[in-house]
């Protein structure tokens, strides 16, 4: 089929809920090819799933041995994979904990939210989250009520009660939004959608410091930041730290929906036989696959490569910021960069994608590139010099 065939078949068939553009057919490593065969580096990684890159060896054997060994076991019986990844989760985490398995970064956090009002309900009837301005936590109905921004809720109300907000970066703000009725603070150290913003050390400091005071429970968002984007397994290992839970989710299995709550040592069995379940959560296809991305990563040294790749990506464009005025910043954490633009930055990622690279948008006004962490100097040299081009474009060359 070409593209305005398999186009036709969306507008007739899928509720439309995306604007998507191109048709991809495959990929390989940390590039995608369209399904007219042209090429185009992916610096959006699916939005974050790819961090070993696209079809990699290892992960593409795993599912292959695992789908036709035991594809998916229901969490009445016992299944190898599931017991090997939460001991991995739970050593690269060093919290103590435990994990609770399902398949999506809202489900994650949906449990992780379960979990805060369980123990809330048993320790002083408490049960508000307080959540941050321009944060993403999901689509579910609490999830999205947990998000901290108005146009993903807008015509879903009534809204679950129990959340509150306070300003992300502001430990006032969220000293002020604590009430008797609080249990727990969730905050992603990087906000990836709210425009790649990483914490500050005293903002991540202040909130630990303050669950400690009036007994919160910190959980981190590491859906986007997790599982080595940053440079760190997680994103709050680049502060000094630790959350009581934290979820992961996007590049937890390359691709396998697959999501996870991990806790540390106090909130370990707060979920008691019965209390949350799901049907895939931790099935053996997925926990195979995830298996096989720690260990990717761990081989190939992706946490050391995506500091030095992150590094590498900055400076070129930083290179931008200093050559046109349209480009105001460029900041993030390892692999998770975001370029702050005066306009529209759709109209970038437009121009990009045309030249061959893919990026995605970000809240206020910010390009936001999430490049696999196994992407090659030379492509990513390539890609900046594209990218170059492609602003030359849209500015016209300056001096
Ligand atoms: C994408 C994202 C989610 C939601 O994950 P889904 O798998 O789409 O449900 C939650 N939190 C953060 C930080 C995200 O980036």
């Amino acid at each position: 089929m070409n593209t305005e065939e398999v186009k036709k078949l969306y507008e007739q068939y899928l509720m439309p809920t995306y604007k998507a553009s191109v048709v991809i057919e495959k990929a390989k490593g940390s590039r995608v090819y369209d399904a007219t065969g042209k090429q185009y580096y992916d610096m959006t990684s699916g939005i974050g799933v790819h961090n070993v890159g696209h079809c990699t060896e290892g992960v593409v054997a795993a599912v292959q041995d695992q789908i036709a060994k035991l594809g998916h076991c229901s969490n009445l019986f016992i299944n190898e994979p599931q017991a090997l990844l939460a001991q991995k989760l739970v050593e690269i985490s060093d919290l103590g904990g435990k994990v609770f398995f399902c398949n999506s970064g809202a489900e994650a956090n949906e449990a992780a939210i379960k979990l805060a009002r369980k123990w809330g309900a048993a320790n002083g009837g408490r049960y508000e989250v307080i959540t941050m301005r321009n944060s993403f936590h999901g689509r579910t109905l609490a999830t999205v009520t947990a998000t901290g921004q108005a146009w993903c809720q807008e015509g879903y109300e009534p809204l679950p009660v129990g959340f509150n907000y306070a300003d992300f970066n502001d430990i006032d703000s969220v000293k002020a939004a604590v009430s008797e009725k609080t249990v727990a603070i969730m905050l992603e150290a990087v906000q990836g959608e709210g425009g790649v913003n990483p914490a500050t050390e005293e903002f991540m400091a202040g909130v630990r410091a303050l669950c400690d005071e009036k007994n919160l429970i910190m959980i981190c968002d590491e859906v986007q930041c997790g599982m080595g984007r940053t440079g760190k397994w997680w994103g709050w290992q680049n502060y000094s730290v630790k959350p009581d839970l934290f979820t992961v989710a996007k590049s937890l299995a390359d691709g396998v929906p697959m999501g996870a709550l991990v806790s540390n040592a106090k909130f370990a069995d707060v979920f008691t036989p019965g209390a949350h379940a799901s049907t895939f959560g931790g099935n053996p296809l997925a926990a195979a696959a995830a298996l096989a991305v720690i260990k990717i990563i761990e081989d190939e040294n992706l946490l050391e490569a995506a500091q030095k790749k992150g590094e590498l990506l900055r400076e070129g464009l930083k290179c931008f910021a200093e050559k046109y005025e349209k480009i105001l910043d460029v900041r993030g954490l390892g692999c998770m960069i975001g370029m702050v633009v005066d306009g529209d930055p759709k109209e970038i990622v437009d121009a990009f994608r045309d030249m061959g690279i893919l990026a995605l948008t970000a809240h206020g006004n910010v390009v936001r590139f999430l490049p696999t962490l196994s992407m090659s100097e030379k492509h990513l040299e390539e890609a900046v010099e594209m990218m170059g081009d492609a602003l030359d474009g849209l500015y016209g060359e300056e001096e």
